[in-house]
């Protein structure tokens, strides 16, 4: 049975992970950071998406000596030459809310032509303190003039994906996890797990 830590506290994220690897939920089990009583605060100070996973990822499975994953994610926009992509969750300062965040970019988009963005979710695995891969989703689309809807969290209520005319806010759960970076990515993920169970007699990331 392979043994595997989510390295985010984030409960969504880990139900996600879990339906994505129903049909070999006997060969796997899926481990919290609730596990373990002094759990370490995960530093992510890196630059790019790529960097802040690998980094929650190997710091996770070296603490807990088995393999880890981790997510890190954001919004990218056109206009605004990556902004706020990895200082998604900062981008209106500390204590901030989803609404904060929002109001800002709308600000610093007003007048600006190029609605262009994608979201971005990099999920890596690491094992023992090493990294194993990273795997990478996006979701292309365009910044709305206004927020709409109330479903999902953060930037989804003025994020329009393209292909449609209303926001992530405003579409479903089911179309949001079937085309959206972090299903994108974690599928990705979820197959190189099954492959690797499927090749390996023992289970063992090396
Ligand atoms: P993290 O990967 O949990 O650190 O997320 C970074 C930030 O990006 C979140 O706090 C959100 O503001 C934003 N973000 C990431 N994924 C999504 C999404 O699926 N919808 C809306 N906002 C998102």
């Amino acid at each position: 049975m392979l043994q595997i830590l989510a390295a985010t506290s984030n409960q969504h994220k880990i139900a996600e992970f879990q339906e994505l690897l129903k049909d070999i939920k006997d060969r796997v089990t899926i481990l919290s950071p609730s596990s373990y009583p002094n759990f370490p605060k995960l530093i992510e100070n890196g630059s790019t998406f790529e960097e802040n996973s690998v980094m929650k990822a190997v710091q996770a499975s070296a603490y807990a000596d088995i393999s880890a994953f981790a997510d890190d994610s954001g919004l990218e926009t056109e206009a605004l030459h990556g902004a706020p992509g990895v200082y998604s969750a900062r981008y209106a300062g500390e204590g901030a809310s989803d609404m904060d965040r929002i109001q800002k970019l709308l600000r610093e988009m007003s007048g600006c032509e190029n609605r262009k963005a994608r979201f971005v979710c990099v999920i890596s695995i690491a094992y023992r303190g090493k990294l194993v891969k990273s795997f990478r989703g996006e979701v292309a689309g365009s910044i709305a003039k206004a927020p709409a809807g109330d479903h999902g969290f953060g930037y989804d209520p003025i994020f329009i994906p393209e292909g449609f005319d209303k926001t992530f806010g405003e579409l479903s759960a089911e179309v949001k996890d079937s085309i959206s970076h972090r299903a994108r990515a974690m599928k990705k993920a979820v197959d190189f797990i099954r492959a690797e169970l499927d090749t390996m007699d023992d289970f063992e990331f090396v």
